[in-house]
């Protein structure tokens, strides 16, 4: 028997459901051994990577100063130095095998793009030589036609320009038999409108630089390097690939349109954090070892709630790095699992019922290289870590509902308020200690557990605010989590990008509204700022909230205090239309109006054409894989019932005449639904699709229960979820 996974391709037969779980009983894991003993020491870390090390090795040493100083203390180019940086860069892509080159793009349908160009140069009739110069690598062009542009760029208009962004290096993809040099590129129109997500994620960055500068000069700080950190943790599944390819809806629309709930999932809480299967290590430690040669901080790997749940979190980085690399895991993780027989489902809710994915944004800010949420350890930092604290409050009080919009999506609508997921009302979770801290800001009163004295800020110092009791609710979307906020909402899917660029953005904002009241104050600056932290504290604490997110009483509770509940991607793409909204977005140069009114239309078209597709493929699944065998078994039946009565006999037929008059009424209803999903596909509104989808999932659920378990013609729950 193989030691290891073969992938065998078996005739069709009446069950394949079967012989997929034949031969995935096959797999007998290695024995560990020690010679097959992983390389420990980090000695192949970022080696795909044109990092500061290569930049150095293969870079006369003036050109490597310029441009290092680009990439670290963020100087513009200078683009006298592209020719020798790209001759430095192809040279280095040959030693690693590779081909071609391509400048690597976000475009605005969520994934990633490239088009690759092989470094060929014909010098004569059957004679060529491998060359990439500076122009090649500053800007590229690209038939921008057929991404989603949400009416930026006229038809007539078709091209699109990549140029690269030297902050985030460039770095190598392998594939079996080659490699591609990969250089991260922003893509603008031709007229200069940002056709992707990294361009205004650039633009926040620096209108959040601007804003931490200014703020921190009221308290006596030179100027320095600002750093936006994320750390973005990626939750998924993975399935074995036999299931998945006999799933039409899983293939089409990376989620079960069907499937009925089995008996046990994850009610014992027997997953999480459980012992990891070697079939799944295996493939976590391919995924860590091209995540590392990529110089991808890939820690933590752990088991995740719902069965065939995982999550993998590596550590944070400066945030455009960041973003990258998460694109960059996305993808690994779906092509290390090809390799492994399995596919990776970034979906937000595959299967009804279980956990659904998230990707948990942790983000903060640092300051010179100190972070600004970490409480302080003397009363000038503290005084600091409040009112970074205090403007972050305030701008998710007053634009809850632009985060809440990065988060929308017809996957994550499935999973946002079910299942232990972060309900889509955004409030902030503080934690008791800071909770309290709040509290006394905001009344000027010492609380009498606190064991502290009234709190002045600049005079005081906070006691450190212990870690573990920051933490540990897992019901909000958005919380304080010792040194960083932790945003729960996005989906597992999504680009970072956008909600990042959003958070930027609004906290700019509100440290810019902090500056300016502190401005005008005359007299003693520390005084000043008490009465202004205590006066926004008063305005926005109704949106921090420690209670239970996932109970009923909340949405009632946060009803009461105004916060917006925006339940699907209609309501909540909505503010992104919105001309105040819009204004903050134009003043800070991050987006344009009409970049804005793109990105809103985008949604609006990526939203309705997932529903449509999913409403089609559960259709075609109902009528031509599920009708014709619950109609085939009601038939057999029936001739079952006639024979046994022409017989006479007196007993089986109460059985066979029960099961009949439920399949029957099965099949009636199953027609029923499938005619109703049908008029709502072809009228065309996406909540009457959505609803008719549902009732006709409810249909094909309750059949599955009833059907011959060898002639249901999809793969179970209980199999794709626990048969790997
Ligand atoms: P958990 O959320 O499971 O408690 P951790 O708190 O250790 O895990 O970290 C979660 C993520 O937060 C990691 O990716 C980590 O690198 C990231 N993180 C830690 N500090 C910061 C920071 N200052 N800025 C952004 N992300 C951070
Ligand atoms: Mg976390």
């Amino acid at each position: 028997m193989c030691a290891d996974f073969v992938y065998t391709i078996r005739s069709m037969s009446t069950n394949n459901r079967t012989h997929a779980i034949n031969a995935i009983a096959e797999y007998i894991p290695a024995t560990p051994s020690a010679t097959a003993a992983p390389d420990t020491s980090m000695e192949t870390y970022g080696t795909d990577v044109f990092g500061e090390k290569e930049i150095r090795a293969f870079l006369p040493k003036t050109t490597a100063r310029k441009l290092l100083a680009t990439i670290n203390e963020g100087k513009p180019l200078d683009p006298s130095i592209a020719d020798d940086v790209a001759h430095a860069m192809k040279d280095w892509a040959l030693s690693k095998g590779a081909t071609h080159f391509t400048h690597w793009f976000q475009p605005l349908t969520g994934g990633t793009a490239e088009k690759h160009d092989a470094f060929l140069e014909p010098t004569g009739p059957a004679q060529a030589v491998q060359k990439f110069c500076g122009k090649n690598l500053i800007g590229g062009e690209a038939d921008a036609s057929s991404f989603p542009s949400g009416g930026l760029r006229s038809t007539f208009e078709a091209r699109g320009y990549t140029s690269w962004d030297p902050t985030s290096p460039a770095f190598i993809k392998r594939h079996a038999n080659g490699a591609t040099l990969c250089i991260p590129t922003v893509f603008c129109s031709y007229t200069g409108e940002a056709l992707d997500s990294k361009t205004p994620l650039l633009r926040s960055v620096q209108a959040l630089t601007k804003a931490t500068r200014r703020l921190l000069s009221h308290f006596g700080l030179p100027e320095e390097h600002v750093s936006v950190t994320l750390g973005a943790e990626q939750e998924y599944f993975l399935v074995d690939r036999r299931f998945y390819l006999q799933r039409p809806d899983l293939l089409q629309t990376g989620r079960t349109v069907f499937g009925a709930a089995p008996a046990k999932h994850q009610q014992l809480d027997d997953h999480y954090y459980g012992a990891i299967r070697p079939r799944i290590l295996k493939f976590m430690n391919e995924v860590e070892e091209s995540l590392w040669k990529l110089g991808i901080p890939a820690k933590t790997r752990h088991n995740e709630v719902a069965p065939a749940q995982f999550e993998l979190a590596p550590m944070f980085e400066d945030l455009n790095l960041a973003v990258d690399h998460n694109m960059l895991v996305m993808e690994t993780l779906r092509r290390t699992a090809e390799r492994n027989g399995l596919v990776c489902l970034l979906h937000e809710k595959p299967f009804e019922g279980v956990n659904g994915s998230g990707k948990h944004c942790n983000w903060s800010i640092a300051y010179g290289g100190r972070n600004l949420l970490n409480p302080g350890s003397n009363p000038k930092e503290n005084a600091i870590f409040l009112t970074v604290l205090s403007a972050v409050i305030r701008a998710i009080d007053l634009h809850a509902d632009l985060l809440r919009a990065t988060t929308a999506g017809a996957g994550n609508d499935h999973r946002l308020g079910a299942n232990e997921a972060p309900p889509a009302i955004i409030s902030i979770f503080l934690g008791d200690e800071l909770t309290a801290v709040m509290r006394e800001i905001e009344t000027g009163k010492a609380e009498k557990a606190s064991g502290r004295a009234k709190l002045k800020i600049g005079v005081d110092t906070l006691p450190p605010l212990p870690a573990d009791t920051t933490d540990r609710n897992r019901t909000s979307p958005f919380a304080f989590t010792g040194n960083k906020f932790e945003f729960r909402a996005p989906g597992s899917s999504h680009n970072c990008a956008m909600n990042q660029m959003v958070l930027n953005t609004i906290v700019a904002e509100s440290m810019d509204a902090i500056s300016d009241k502190v401005e005008a104050m005359p007299g003693d600056f520390n005084v000043n700022l008490q009465k202004l932290l205590q006066r926004l504290i008063r305005a926005h604490k109704r949106v921090l909230f420690s209670g239970d997110g996932y109970s009923g009483d909340w949405p009632k509770e946060a009803a009461k205090r105004g916060l917006p509940n925006l339940p699907d991607t209609p309501s909540a793409i909505a503010p992104f239309g919105v001309r105040a909204n819009q204004d903050i977005f134009v003043r800070y140069g991050v987006l344009t109006r009409v970049e804005m009114e793109s990105r809103l239309e985008i949604a609006r078209e990526d939203y309705e054409r997932r529903i449509r597709i999913e409403g089609g493929v559960a259709l075609d699944i109902a009528r031509a894989m599920v009708r014709p065998v619950v109609a085939d078994e009601f038939s057999k039946l029936a001739t079952a019932i006639s024979l046994a009565k022409k017989d006479g006999l007196k007993v089986g037929v109460t059985g066979l005449k029960a099961l009949s008059l439920k399949l029957g009424a099965g099949l009636d209803d199953l027609h029923v639904k499938c005619e109703k999903l049908d008029k709502a596909l072809a009228k065309g509104g996406s909540a009457e699709q959505i609803a008719a989808s549902a009732d006709l999932r409810r249909t094909v659920d309750a059949l599955e229960h009833l059907v011959d378990d060898a002639r249901w013609p999809l793969p179970k729950y209980r199999e794709m979820l626990f048969v790997y």
